[in-house]
């Protein structure tokens, strides 16, 4: 069962994932990664969700490529590629991205963050939180409106008016450091803009696709673990001379948590599948998301009631999954949103005006 580690020891965990290569699937090798396909790195990752069966730690690993990672590797110039993507790729560095604020939750487009040309550079104010990462992060991509246009830069551990804290407001995903982004002044040299001014919005639509697709598979692989745990403790509980999944009403809600593991897999798979043809994973991610967050919510509902009181024990550790699983449903865009964006892209929904 995951125990609650320090900030520190997640830290030193995803170094030595890095070291290990499991940071560079997905990664061309000119920047120290596999040169592999998305399924390659779907693969991985379950292997390693079952393994280390921690929620939280997955989330900070898919904070540190989606947020970071990825998005320097798609929209960085090749200034930036070379300063960060080595050591993002190896672990030496850890990132995160800072979108959500006091004001600004599933609407990024609300967000106060301001960012001004400032002769060489830029001076940022703002307040971010609920930021992953934030309290053991060397790189934090911050979406701020420059000019009235939302716009992304790269904040480094250490650069003069930027803080963080190790605020965990959350009681979920207790190893995935959690804390708050402040920007007070914070002046920052003309490179550190990323991607185009104005391109902010798309490059937060395009950070949480790709979270979005590729987040569960971590999870899947915890989900299996569970799973074993689950059929462990049915066929070894006895209950009035016999194990306790002899009952219908035990077996058929293991039958359903088999099957809705499998169905996030080929969800996955079809989302790896589209991502290694080079097409558009837009709906295909945010299916993906709400199939998959749904599930392991319902999954881990039906754990806990499977093992009974034991289940709400803490030194069980799966009623720490329930709020784990909750969270699941909100971060990378909740499940409400996923289905406005589904609904939006079939050509009705909130956004759709009729002519
Ligand atoms: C564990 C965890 C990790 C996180 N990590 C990060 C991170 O690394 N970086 C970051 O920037 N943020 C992070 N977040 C914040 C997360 O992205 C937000 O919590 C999420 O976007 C929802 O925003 P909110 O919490 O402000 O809820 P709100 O936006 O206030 O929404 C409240 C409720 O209203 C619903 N709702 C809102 N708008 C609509 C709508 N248009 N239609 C239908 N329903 C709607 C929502 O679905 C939700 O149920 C994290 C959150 C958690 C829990």
């Amino acid at each position: 069962m995951p125990m609650t580690l320090n900030p520190k020891a997640t830290r030193k965990i995803l170094r030595q994932w890095g070291h290990l290569g499991l940071l560079g699937h997905g990664v061309p090798r000119e920047w120290l990664g596999h040169g592999n396909t998305f399924a390659e790195l779907v693969r991985h990752h379950e292997k390693t969700g079952r393994a280390c069966h921690d929620p939280g730690l997955i989330l900070a690993l898919n904070a540190h490529l989606w947020g970071a990672l990825f998005p320097v590797l798609r929209f960085g110039n090749g200034h930036q590629k070379r300063q960060w993507l080595p050591e993002l790729v190896t672990g030496s560095l850890i990132g995160g991205h800072a979108i959500t604020e006091p004001g600004a939750g599933s609407n990024p487009a609300d967000m106060q963050t301001r960012a001004e040309s400032d002769g060489n550079g830029f001076r940022l104010n703002g307040h971010k939180r609920y930021i992953t990462n934030a309290p053991i992060a060397d790189v934090i991509i911050v979406y701020a409106y420059l000019q009235q246009k939302l716009s992304a830069f790269v904040l480094v551990h250490g650069d003069p008016g930027f803080h963080t804290n190790t605020e965990h407001p959350v009681m979920a995903c207790q190893n995935a450091p959690m804390g708050e982004v402040f920007l007070e002044d914070c002046r920052l040299p003309a490179e550190r803009l990323l991607g185009k001014p104005g391109a902010g919005l798309m490059m937060i639509q395009s950070a949480l696709e790709w979270e979005r697709a590729f987040l569960f598979a971590g999870i899947a692989g915890a989900m299996q673990w569970q799973l074993d745990q689950i059929i462990e403790h049915s066929r070894q509980r006895q209950t009035g001379g016999g194990h306790l999944g002899r009952h219908q009403a035990i077996s058929h809600r293991i039958a359903d948590m088999a099957t809705r593991l499998d169905t996030i897999r080929f969800w996955l798979k079809e989302c790896a599948r589209l991502a290694d043809a080079g097409k558009k994973i837009t709906l295909v991610s945010a299916q993906t998301k709400l199939v998959a967050s749904e599930a392991f919510l319902q999954s881990t509902l039906d754990a806990v009631h499977i093992l009974g009181a034991k289940g709400l024990e803490t030194s069980s550790g799966m009623s720490e999954w329930l709020n784990d699983a909750a969270s699941g449903r909100l971060f990378s865009g909740s499940s409400e949103i996923q289905k406005n964006l589904i609904a939006a892209l079939l050509g009705t929904g909130e956004g759709y005006r009729p002519k």
